[in-house]
């Protein structure tokens, strides 16, 4: 098999036997998933096919292919595991871009939305005086109100939360697939996950406000 090493890092979505997307994985390891029958190809009309199968597919016009010693072969965009019923998985992961997602790119203090270059995150209880970093003690705020509270708690600081932060509900799958330039194809395998509306508005208001930010940095 030949490729350039981007095209084997190609993503594809990985789902269980009821079609719930659980992981996602590279081309490369996709190939092994499907030559060791862990998991089969699913095509458009989602016929899972195996290795034999798959490779004997014509590639579709413009689709993402490797080179094999029986010619062009299509890169899958969506697995399903064989047998290995494996659930998602159970956390998501506390990163600036999920709390960002969470608090809808808005800071908790005074309620503006920016892109995520103009915000911090903000430790409600001070670090210095033992906060956390924990979904429940970690808020997306902006630059003036970060300083603004410095090392004091919102209380002391004369400011309020807009909301007491939680951790999200999300299946953490989510966080890992929505991706820029995700195909439509996972879209089915997505929006039947938990908490998969909330965070596709999330991720929708996320990408309006780049794409505001890219129209100012043009215009300027
Ligand atoms: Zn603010």
């Amino acid at each position: 098999m030949s490729a350039t090493s981007s095209e084997l890092e190609t993503q594809v979505l990985v789902v269980n036997r009821h079609l719930q997307a659980v992981h996602i994985a590279s081309a490369r390891r996709a190939f092994v998933l499907m030559w060791t029958d862990i998991a089969r190809a699913l095509d458009a009309s989602w016929v899972a096919r195996d290795f034999e199968a798959w490779s004997r597919l014509e590639p579709e016009e413009g689709a993402a292919t490797v080179g094999t010693s029986r010619g062009a072969m299509r890169i899958p965009l969506v697995l399903q595991l064989t047998a290995y019923d494996r659930m998602p998985r159970s956390s998501i992961r506390l990163t600036r871009r999920n709390i960002f997602l969470r608090d809808g790119h808005t800071c908790q203090y005074c309620g503006r939305r920016s892109s995520p270059r103009d915000l911090n995150l903000d430790h409600v209880m001070p670090r210095s005086r033992g906060g956390p970093m924990s979904w429940e003690n970690v808020v997306c705020s902006c630059r003036v109100c970060n300083l603004r509270k410095g090392g004091r708690t919102p209380a002391e600081a004369n400011m309020r939360l807009l909301r007491k932060p939680v951790r999200p509900r999300w299946a953490p799958i989510l966080t890992l697939a929505f991706t820029p330039g995700r195909p439509k194809e996972w879209e089915p395998f997505l929006s039947n996950l938990q908490g998969a509306r909330e965070f596709s508005a999330l991720w929708a208001e996320a990408d309006a406000a780049m794409a505001q930010e890219q129209r100012v940095q043009e215009s300027a």
